[in-house]
């Protein structure tokens, strides 16, 4: 194991992610996110009210034209009335219309009600309109902060990403499959020092004792894989 040049790697690539997570979290990149979501949250909304509103008109028409068609009945029925009818169809046309005003009055109702649903969608949806113009611009603009924010990182984190290269060109290979194993998993540093309190050995990486097993390999090989966080441990 070249250990040197591996923990030349290491630092260097730490430093890589570190920079790049300051860019990640800055107020410039958190600005970003927010208004994108925001702005995806007002696009749902829209479509919502759109389709809300498709119903409702929808509903409305339908109902509309069962009012009319219930309003023509009645004229018709009036009419009759009017004219000269017996006592027994009488009663039954006034049975009818007593029916159909009922129903009329029921249609009406629903009417003020799909009226009132329409006017309250329309509001969502100009609301929503509004959200999404204001956080698309909103976005814009945080988008050029962030990106010149981010450029002046561009000089820094490209001689860094360049020197990384030359780095693990000098690492040998099984070090680095176990070093971007543990990479992954965001386990960082990936190799650390030996701690020896009193007699015994403690991993550097999470402060856990190491064990028999682990001991006599690290006095052995002069590294050992900690049992407990997975680092490798080597004596420096
Ligand atoms: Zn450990």
């Amino acid at each position: 194991m070249k250990l040197n040049e591996l923990l030349a790697y290491q630092k260097a690539d730490i430093e890589l992610k570190r920079l790049q997570r300051g860019i990640d979290k800055s107020e410039q990149s958190k600005e970003v996110y927010f208004h994108k979501r925001e702005f995806a949250a007002a696009k749902k909304m829209l479509a919502d009210t759109e389709a809300m509103a498709d119903e409702i008109v929808a509903r409305y028409s339908e109902t509309l034209s069962a009012f009319e068609d219930s309003y023509k009945r009645v004229e018709k029925l009036s009419k009759e009335l009017d004219g000269e009818t017996d006592e027994a169809r009488e009663g039954e046309i006034l049975a009818m219309l007593e029916s159909l005003h009922a129903r009329l009055g029921e249609l009406e109702r629903r009417i003020f009600d799909l009226k009132k649903r329409s006017e309250k969608a329309l509001a969502e949806f100009s609301e929503a309109q509004k959200r999404g113009k204001y956080h698309k611009e909103a976005f814009g603009k945080a988008k050029e902060a962030y990106d010149k924010y981010a450029a002046g990182f561009a000089p820094q984190l490209e001689s860094l990403k360049k020197e990384i290269e030359t780095l693990r060109k000098a690492v040998d290979k099984e070090s680095l499959a176990v070093y971007d194993a543990l990479s992954e998993e965001k386990i960082l540093p990936a190799f650390v020092p030996l701690t020896e309190v009193d007699k015994s050995y403690v991993c550097s990486g999470c402060g856990m004792q190491l064990a028999g097993a682990a001991r006599a390999d690290l006095d052995q090989n002069g590294c050992c894989r900690c049992e407990s966080c997975r680092r490798m441990i080597f004596k420096k």
